[in-house]
């Protein structure tokens, strides 16, 4: 038998080691800043601080090759550190493995030319810069990249760039922007319009407008016009054209590293739920003993475990070289639908506790809602796994093929 659900030792060691670390160096952090209120600054000098501390444990880049300075781990034992780290809010980021600039070193590992490697990717593995993502535009849906307007004409060596971009996080602070505009005016294909270039921070033509302030506050959202902005012919990634291969192959590891840490925290909102349902009393017994109850633990049991083995398995196929745009969208869909319920389910059961900011539930829902419509909404998902589908029972007389390929 060839399926085995156990990780070797030297992942299980490791995933303790991350749980350690999140108990020992990023838990305290995160307590103290929300006792003294922390400012930017503050968190700065705690960043480093935690940073240097994962260097020092071991930790530090577990998702690039060890060449680059990590840990050289593929999407299964990933699934492993996101998970444990993404019980925190500050953990990935330690890590240095947070969004965006995860995804961001992936692509440029896989997409720079040597001299952007150097320029670019080190000091990002390094943890000397952060980048940003700049693709959503506020005037048309971001669920549709053929759609993008932001433009650039070539003139000479430079391109000059033009357009206006929203939802870029961690702009603020960000040493370089991986940018996608439109260069081509009949491509062959709607999808061939764009191509991504690398926008040294800050730059004449970038305009920083505001950190949009969201339903969880402002975390470095940004909206920025680009006004004449001109780069060299070197700052482009990839080829012409070439921008909407990079989001995708961009986007379908990244989608499932969220998918990751969205495990870690459902489960820390479930053993919330139970923690609770074991001490609060009411009608003669325990809500631990209330059916009502027991159908929110049992539900939200049932879905995380649904969700794990759906992130495995998109994990495996991924290291495995397999096709896995169908799991990762499949996954990516319901672990973000789990998430929104299962926080939901702890803060129901939290009553008014649950609704006031003395846990970290609130903060975990309003953050949890963009996880529906982000990195693809719901029912784009939903219309991509339909046509899969339909198209696997088109082609074999069967829908086999599009759950999941599994011998079953
Ligand atoms: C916290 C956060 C961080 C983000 N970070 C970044 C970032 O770093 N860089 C970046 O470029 N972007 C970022 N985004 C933007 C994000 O990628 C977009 O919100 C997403 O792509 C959806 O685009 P949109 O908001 O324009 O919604 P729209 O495309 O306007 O869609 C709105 C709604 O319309 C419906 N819809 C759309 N298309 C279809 C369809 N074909 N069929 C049925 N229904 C449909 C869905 O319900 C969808 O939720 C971020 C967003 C958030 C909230």
């Amino acid at each position: 038998m060839a399926i085995d659900f156990t990780f070797p030792e030297h992942i299980e060691t490791l995933r303790s080691r991350v749980a350690e670390f999140m108990n020992d160096v990023v838990r305290p952090l995160e307590a103290q800043a929300d006792a003294e209120n922390w400012e930017r600054a503050r968190w700065i000098e705690a960043i480093i601080s935690g940073r240097a501390a994962a260097k020092q444990a071991d930790l530090w880049l577990p998702h690039m090759p060890t060449e680059w300075g990590g840990l050289g781990l593929g999407h299964l034992e990933m699934a492993a550190v996101s998970a444990e780290a993404g019980k925190t809010r500050m953990g990935p980021f330690m890590l240095n493995a947070q969004a965006p600039d995860e995804g961001n070193m992936h692509t440029l590992l896989h997409w720079g030319t040597p001299d952007q490697h150097a320029r670019y990717l080190q000091p990002l593995c390094d943890g000397y810069a952060r980048s940003c993502f700049a693709m959503t535009e506020p005037e048309v849906a971001g669920s549709d990249p053929t759609l993008i307007r932001t433009a650039a004409y070539q003139d000479g060596e430079e391109w000059v760039i033009n357009g206006h971009k929203w939802f870029t996080s961690g702009a603020s602070g960000a040493k370089f922007a991986i940018l996608i505009a439109r260069t081509e005016d009949n491509p062959d294909l709607p999808q061939a319009a764009n191509s991504a270039f690398i926008i040294d921070l800050p730059s004449e033509g970038w305009n920083n407008l505001r950190d949009i302030q969201t339903m969880s506050g402002g975390h470095n959202h940004c909206e920025i016009v680009i006004e004449d902005l001109r780069v060299h012919d070197r700052q482009m990634l990839g080829g012409r054209g070439q921008g909407h291969l990079l989001g995708q192959a961009r986007l379908g590891p990244a989608r499932l590293a969220h998918c990751m840490r969205w495990v870690g925290q459902a489960e820390v909102a479930l053993d919330m739920m139970v923690s609770r349902s074991l001490e609060r009393y009411s009608h003669g017994s325990f809500l631990a003993e209330k059916q009502g109850v027991q159908w929110m633990i049992a539900d939200s049991t049932v879905e995380l475990y649904q969700a794990k083995l759906m992130v495995l398995h998109a994990a495996y196929k991924i290291d495995a070289k397999m096709d896995f745009t169908s799991e990762v969208s499949m996954a990516k869909h319901f672990v973000a639908n789990m998430l929104n319920r299962v926080i939901d389910r702890s803060i129901q059961v939290h009553g008014a506790l649950g609704y006031s900011t003395d846990t970290p539930l609130a903060g975990m829902a309003t953050q949890a809602r963009w996880a529906r419509f982000a990195d693809g909404a719901d029912e784009v998902h939903q219309m991509r796994i339909a046509q899969r589908t339909i198209a696997a029972f088109t082609d074999t007389g069967s829908t086999k093929r599009a759950t999941g390929g599994l011998p079953l």
